[in-house]
Parts: C-alpha cells; sequence; structure tokens
C-alpha cells in the first residue's frame, strides 16, 4: 500500500490524501497532517496522460524527408502530396533501428506522465509489416512500464495501395491491437467507404476496436467522417471507433457541421484533433458542447509532418490552449479532460481519481491545472497500476 498525502485535487477545496492498493485507488480522505508514504507538499494528484494518436514509426525521422513536406501539409491542402513524399523514407525501413528509437519514445513518454498510448505504425506497400514488427518488439520492451495498444494502418490507403489490406490483417494475426483505417486518402467516394468497410469487417472478424485518420484537407467535400459514423452504427461498432484529424469540419457550413455531430454522437465515435500539427482543425468547443467525447493526441515527434514534439501531452495541451483558444478557466479544465480521461476514453478505457478505479496517476509539480498547463514540466512521480514508473525531482 501506498499513502500520498498533502495533495489537492481538480474541482476540490482544500488538501487530500490517497491511499493506493493492489493497483487501485483505496480510499480519498481530508489530509489531516498525517504522515505517509509521499509528501504531496500541496501540489496536484490527476489520473495519468493518454496518447490516443502518434504515427509512432516515424518518430525521429524528420530529417530523412524531403524538407518540403513539413509545409506542403502545414500550409493546408496538400496531405496526400506529402503522404506520397513522406513515403519514400518507409522503404528504408529497419525493425532493430526502429525498435530502438521507438522504446525511447515510450520512455520518453512515460517520463512525462504517460501510461497508456494507442500508437499507428504503417503497414503497406513501401514498409509492409517492417515498422510495424519494430513497434511491436518496443511494446514488449516497456510491458513494465507502458500500456500500448498498436495501429495496424494503412497509410496510402487500400484501393490506392492494393496489397495493404492483407498487410494489415497480417498485422492484426502478429498482434496488433486496432485494425486502422484512412478512408479520405481514396481516389472516388464508392472507395471511400469501400476503404471503411474493410477496416471495420477487419475489426468485426478480429473482436478489434478501429481508429481512423479522417479528412485530413480543409475541403468541404471531404465526408468521410460521416461516412464512418453511418457505417459504424451498422456493423454495431458504437463505442469501438476513434477517429482522428477531421481537419475539414472546420470549413464546413453550419448545417454540415452539425450534421456529422449527430452522427458521430449517435455512433459513440471519439475525436481526436492535433490542432499544433496543421493549420486547420476540429471545431474542438461545438464537438464538446455537443456532448462529443474529444481527446487531443500528440500526432508526430519530428517526422515529415511536424519538426518539434516530445510525447508530452501537457506540451501538447499548452499549445493547443493557444490555438483554441481554451485559456480561460474553463477551457483550461477541458483542454486538461482532453489530455486525461477523454484520451483515455477514445481507446475505450475508463481513468477516474476515484477509490476503486486503477491507479494511474501523476503528481505533478504545481498546485493547479493552470500553473501545470503553463509550465508543462515532466510531472514528479507518475503512477501505472499503483506503482511508480518515472520519478522527476
Ligand atoms: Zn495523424
Amino acid at each position: 500500500m501506498i499513502k500520498i498525502t498533502n495533495v489537492r485535487l481538480r474541482g476540490k477545496e482544500g488538501l487530500y490524501s490517497v491511499e493506493i492498493k493492489g493497483g487501485s485507488i483505496l480510499n480519498i480522505s481530508e489530509y489531516s497532517g498525517e504522515t505517509g508514504d509521499l509528501n504531496g507538499m500541496g501540489n496536484l494528484l490527476t489520473e495519468s496522460f493518454a496518447v490516443p494518436h502518434l504515427h509512432i514509426d516515424k518518430v525521429e525521422t524528420g530529417d530523412m524527408v524531403e524538407k518540403e513536406t513539413v509545409s506542403i501539409y502545414q500550409l493546408g491542402g496538400g496531405a496526400d502530396e506529402a503522404i506520397r513524399k513522406a513515403a519514400e523514407v518507409k522503404k528504408h525501413y529497419d525493425p532493430e533501428k526502429i525498435a530502438t528509437l521507438v522504446t525511447e519514445k515510450f520512455l520518453q513518454a512515460v517520463s512525462n506522465g504517460v501510461t497508456f498510448m494507442r500508437v499507428f505504425a504503417d503497414v503497406d506497400s513501401y514498409a509492409e509489416l517492417k515498422g510495424f514488427l519494430g513497434v511491436l518488439k518496443a511494446k514488449e520492451t516497456v510491458k513494465n512500464f507502458l500500456d500500448v495498444e498498436i495501429v495496424a494502418f494503412p497509410q496510402q490507403g487500400f484501393f490506392t495501395d492494393r496489397g495493404a489490406e492483407s498487410l494489415v490483417e497480417e498485422a492484426i494475426k502478429k498482434g496488433a491491437d486496432v485494425v486502422g483505417g484512412i478512408p479520405w486518402i481514396e481516389k472516388t467516394e464508392e472507395d471511400k467507404k469501400q476503404h471503411i468497410r474493410i477496416s471495420l469487417e477487419l475489426a468485426k472478424k478480429y473482436s478489434k476496436p478501429a481508429a481512423f485518420l479522417v479528412d485530413d484537407a480543409p475541403d468541404p467535400k471531404l465526408r468521410t467522417l460521416e461516412y464512418l459514423a453511418d457505417e459504424t452504427v451498422k456493423y454495431g461498432l458504437q463505442g469501438k471507433v476513434e477517429a482522428c484529424h477531421a481537419r475539414a469540419l472546420e470549413v464546413y457550413d453550419k448545417g454540415s457541421l452539425y450534421r456529422a455531430f449527430k452522427k458521430v454522437k449517435e455512433a459513440d465515435i471519439s475525436l481526436v484533433t492535433n490542432p499544433h500539427t496543421g493549420k486547420y482543425h476540429l471545431p474542438v468547443q461545438e464537438a464538446l458542447n455537443y456532448g462529443i467525447n474529444v481527446a487531443l493526441g500528440q500526432d508526430d515527434c519530428n517526422d515529415a509532418y511536424y519538426p518539434y514534439g516530445s510525447c508530452s501531452p501537457l506540451e501538447v495541451a499548452f499549445l493547443a490552449s493557444h490555438l483554441l483558444w481554451m485559456m480561460d478557466p474553463d477551457g483550461r479544465e477541458k483542454i486538461y479532460d482532453m489530455i486525461t480521461w477523454r484520451a483515455a476514453r477514445a481507446a475505450g478505457l475508463e481513468r477516474k481519481l476515484e477509490a476503486g478505479k486503477r491507479a494511474d496517476l501523476v503528481l505533478l509539480k504545481r498546485e493547479d491545472v493552470k500553473q501545470a498547463i503553463r509550465y508543462h514540466e515532466r510531472p514528479a512521480y507518475v503512477f501505472r497500476e499503483g506503482l511508480v514508473v518515472s520519478e522527476n525531482l
């Protein structure tokens, strides 16, 4: 048993003590000056961070790709062109090198307070299974520190890249946890719809969740999120689907936006937004107000699409707080939800700092959410299932 004393909790006045036993939160009580195992010094204790979207096989490849991909992607409108140029780097994938790089990245994430990650590994005719196998090896290496779900992701499409479908299935058989999809990359509306069906069919067949990258350009004609919501309901996969990016929704007219929201809510799809990696982004406040689960993703760490990134949800929160203009007290709390319990929920997990729940927690070096986002430092302690997995003093 561990007793953490003298901590602040979100949404509560005063100081508390939290007891952890057997990987779960046993008890939360008012702090009365008692001695425990760890004195929080009046700082904030919250749920740990989750990363629901990161292109993990591409981390630290930014210097290996053509310089123009970042500008093509970030100025909007050219994501498919950037994806084609960035694909070249995958021809040189080496599973061992990727395993080393990804292990480092996983451990960096843990030191930044992350205890769960859903990561995307490209499986296509460029990467074949090389990137995926490297990520799988890294997942095994860090299994005592971090929970990882690997998405078998057909980055180049199913119809634009014949052969990707069987590679995704092979990856699932070899241990991938989530079926991926990127329907908006296909050339025709029918191919886009069929792409979604292929992914959901595999999800159904192997009883896996599914994660998609949708409508990643400022084009109001892109409607794959809506198609995805329709098909999710048809396949009975409500609550098991995550949709990332959806940048096109920023340029939708209000009627189209709310028609998409209605369908997304009915399908219980979680949306993951990454406003720091592109000029356009999902209208986050509107989606949250509509009752949709929205989370923040890391998306990239120094690759063809984004030159920065350090697997730090607090850094992502700091950037998103500016980009989404969510700096008021209510906005900050919502931002913090999007890197903690909402990010976990996007992957179908429940994370709450309550008695009886899993003890995945961070003890921060600051006393409230405002200061935590402002300084976006590593937490003092990171707990996974009640055990300390990182200490940064
Ligand atoms: Zn992405």
